[in-house]
């Protein structure tokens, strides 16, 4: 199939008889989010996991992880009817029309995408299309490298069925860009939406049920096909990245020339409408479960190819190199760190979420740990991820004064609004002496450095 760049469009109204009956399979972040907003623009969701827990806790209305509005809008679907969680996958297939593909697609240590969750899925939603009559849908929502809809699960799918993809059911990979943190925002507000299809028939499909939910908002389409769709996605959170190891760079070397701040550099630059503001924020780097995953991907994909892949070499070096920086500010400030106290102020890759997968906070306390330094840790969400992550290595404070008591050091390393709160008094009340380094930028250098030894990445 050649480049099916049939059009880029806005959603259009289109008529879709009779109530929309979706499975989707997979419960995480994207799955239940996807679920909770489709469900409130009226489909009647099938939530399938093989994660019992997950299905009961989502049965009792209850989000098996932090996400704000999600446990509200799981909720009101639930009181609706329009959500359903289940382990039994076949009967969810046999009960719908068009099932969203939402499992983990994490790395394998050579950086390459284990592909064993799609895979499964992908076997079990085969032998239940082969009990189905009538036509379905299958759309991949995971993120896949280029060529796994269309060589992995198609064939898989054909095998188990019996069926034949385009006439007997279709097949669509609609990559998804939600954020955690405000997930279900996206979900309900898409800036765009990608339908990568095998055929017109498949898109033309899921077109018409996005068209149902968005009928009122105009939300840019792009229909192509299957590799494009999927390389969309990676080139998508590749930029990202880019866009904050750039400012990094920049904010490193506003660190050696006096009086500069990496943050009125970005906002000057951030006017340039080639350029805008948005991911141009310096600090410790991105972490989470997409950016660092999929940049390892691309660039294994890259290597496979034989293609020089330097530039998002550099890019996830300058990530990495950020952690390593904002702990050498420690160490400049405080000296060795032998049975120092440091206070970790945020464990969460990001504000409003709970996720701790790549987070900064992980790479930064072992770092801190091998040097000898004694960890008290503080975050309103995470906690009990991170307890999974370092035992009984750390402290777990129940507040943030209450993790900064008798520190020598505090390092912010996720910017919750409750810490931006936080007065140049309160470290001075609290620790043993104030020495802040503020890995994310959220106070203003001139109140702090009157006040006590405040260090920022990117402050000359
Ligand atoms: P996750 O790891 O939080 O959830 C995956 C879920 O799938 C788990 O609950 C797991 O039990 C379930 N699962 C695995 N195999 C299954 C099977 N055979 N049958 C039923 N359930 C099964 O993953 P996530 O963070 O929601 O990400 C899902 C995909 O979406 C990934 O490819 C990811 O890269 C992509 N993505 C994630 C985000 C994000 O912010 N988390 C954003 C955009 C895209």
């Amino acid at each position: 199939m050649g480049i099916h760049q049939k059009k880029v469009a806005f959603v259009e109204e289109k008529r879709m008889s009779g109530q929309q009956n979706i499975s989707i399979v997979g419960m995480g972040y994207v799955g239940l989010c996807t679920a909770a907003g489709f469900a409130s623009k009226g489909a009647r969701i099938v939530a399938t996991d093989k994660d019992q827990q997950k299905v009961d806790s989502i049965n009792k209305c209850k989000a098996p992880f932090h996400e704000p509005q999600l446990e509200e809008a799981l909720r009101k679907a639930t009181k609706q009817s329009k959500i359903k969680g289940t382990v039994d996958l076949e009967k969810a297939i046999l009960e719908t029309d068009v099932t969203f593909v939402t499992v983990g697609t994490p790395s394998k240590p050579d950086g390459s995408s284990d592909l064993g969750q799609v895979q499964e899925a992908a076997t079990e939603i085969g032998k239940a299309l082969s009990k189905k009559e009538g036509y379905h849908l299958v759309v991949v929502k995971s993120t896949v490298l280029p060529g796994t809809t269309e060589n992995l699960v198609k064939p898989i799918l054909e095998k188990q069925s019996n069926k034949s993809c385009g006439s007997d059911f279709g097949l669509c990979m609609n990559p998804e860009f939600l954020r955690e943190g405000s997930a279900i925002y996206d979900t309900l507000h898409p800036d765009r939406i990608i339908i990568g299809e095998w055929d017109e028939k498949s898109g033309d499909t899921l077109e018409s049920l996005y068209a149902l939910f968005y009928k009122q908002q105009k939300i840019p389409l792009i229909r192509t096909n299957l590799p494009t769709a999927e390389l969309i996605k990676y080139a998508n959170n590749a930029f990202l990245a880019t866009k904050i190891s750039y400012i990094n760079t920049i904010a490193n070397i506003c660190e050696k020339i006096p009086e500069t701040d990496v943050a009125k550099v970005a906002e000057g630059i951030g006017l340039d409408n080639r350029i805008n503001p948005r991911f141009l924020r310096a600090g410790l780097g991105y972490g989470g479960s997409c950016f660092p995953k999929d940049l390892k991907a691309l660039i294994a994909l890259a290597k496979q190819q034989k293609i020089e892949a330097t530039m998002l070499e550099a890019v996830q070096k300058v990530n990495t190199n950020q952690a390593k920086h904002a702990v050498e500010l420690v160490k400049k400030e405080v000296g060795m760190l032998e049975n120092k106290r440091i206070a970790i102020l945020g464990l969460s890759f990001k504000p409003d979420t709970g996720d701790m997968r790549e987070a900064k906070s992980i790479q930064i306390i072992n770092m801190l740990l091998d040097e000898g330094a004694d960890v008290s840790a503080y975050d309103p969400v995470a906690v009990p991820n991170a307890k999974a992550i370092f035992k009984k290595r750390i402290s777990y404070a129940t507040s943030a004064l209450n993790c900064l008591k008798d520190a020598d050091c505090a390092v912010i390393v996720t910017e919750w609004n409750e810490f931006k709160d936080l007065k140049p008094e309160d470290f001075i009340a609290s620790m043993k002496q104030p020495i802040v380094v503020d890995g994310r930028k959220i106070y203003n250098p001139e109140t702090f450095t009157k006040k006590l030894n405040y260090k920022a990445i990117g402050l000359g």
